[in-house]
């Protein structure tokens, strides 16, 4: 009904109600059978982005997880890691992170980064540090989405080099917000992606057509809207639909 042709979903970075490896792997098995086949019965492709949360796993069910990632990695609905990334910087954060990029690395995947929502006070001391971390780790950064972009930190998200994801959600980036971004700046819409946080959490689903929609309004023309909804985040994630 709304144009959706595709979709990347990312496991979560906090998994509530989960404290042990099965749980985590089942929800990458979903991800890989019923969601991609649920998708194609609502007439859209589904692709997954796979990682180990970083809040609601013990360490030792994280390192079970990781241990098995690379199987899940081989399949072919799988386009990325993530999310990864840091939210208040933990010991247990920065290895998680480290070991998912290294794997990442290895299999030659892009990275979806959660990074500090928009509002989060620690953003503008955390989010410098993923980069820290990235680089530390001789990660290709245009390989990076920093994803839940807020206006404190899009200068330095769009001086990284990576692609800025504006994760439009209740406690994340208005629509309208998006758009007015998008069309005041005509030069960084390369490297922005309007996504969403899917339904969950008693989000909209619709987030995306309404940045379409504002967009729209605010007089962008269809090649740039398609742009930043459809074609930039397709030719990033190399999803095999024509
Ligand atoms: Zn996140």
């Amino acid at each position: 009904m709304m144009g959706m042709e595709a979709a990347v979903i990312p496991s979560p970075h906090m998994f509530l109600g989960s404290h042990d490896a099965d749980t985590v792997l089942l929800l990458w098995e979903r991800f890989l059978t019923m969601e991609a086949n649920t998708a194609t019965t609502l007439g859209y492709e589904a692709f997954a982005s796979l990682s180990v949360p970083f809040f609601g796993v013990n360490h030792r069910d994280a390192e079970t997880c990781l241990a098995r990632l690379p199987d899940f990695l081989a399949h072919e609905r799988v386009v990325a890691i993530g999310e990864i990334g840091l939210d208040c910087a933990t010991d247990f954060e920065i290895e998680l992170f480290r070991e998912h990029l290294r794997l990442a690395k290895a299999h030659d995947l892009p990275v979806i980064l959660h990074t500090p929502i928009r509002l989060a006070p620690q953003g503008a001391a955390v989010t410098p540090k993923i980069l820290e971390i990235i680089e530390d780790e001789g990660f290709p950064v245009e390989r990076c989405v920093f994803d839940h972009a807020g206006e404190e930190t899009l200068d330095f998200r769009m001086g990284t080099g990576a692609m800025v994801g504006l994760s439009i959600c209740w406690d994340k980036m208005p629509p309208e917000v998006a758009a007015r971004y998008v069309a005041d700046n005509p030069d960084r819409r390369a490297r922005v992606m309007v996504n969403s946080e899917l339904g969950g959490q008693g989000n909209d689903y619709f987030m995306v057509p309404r940045v379409m929609l504002a967009m729209r309004l605010m007089g962008l023309d269809k090649e740039t809207i398609d742009k930043v909804c459809w074609r930039t985040p397709k030719e990033f994630f190399g999803l095999p639909i024509v």
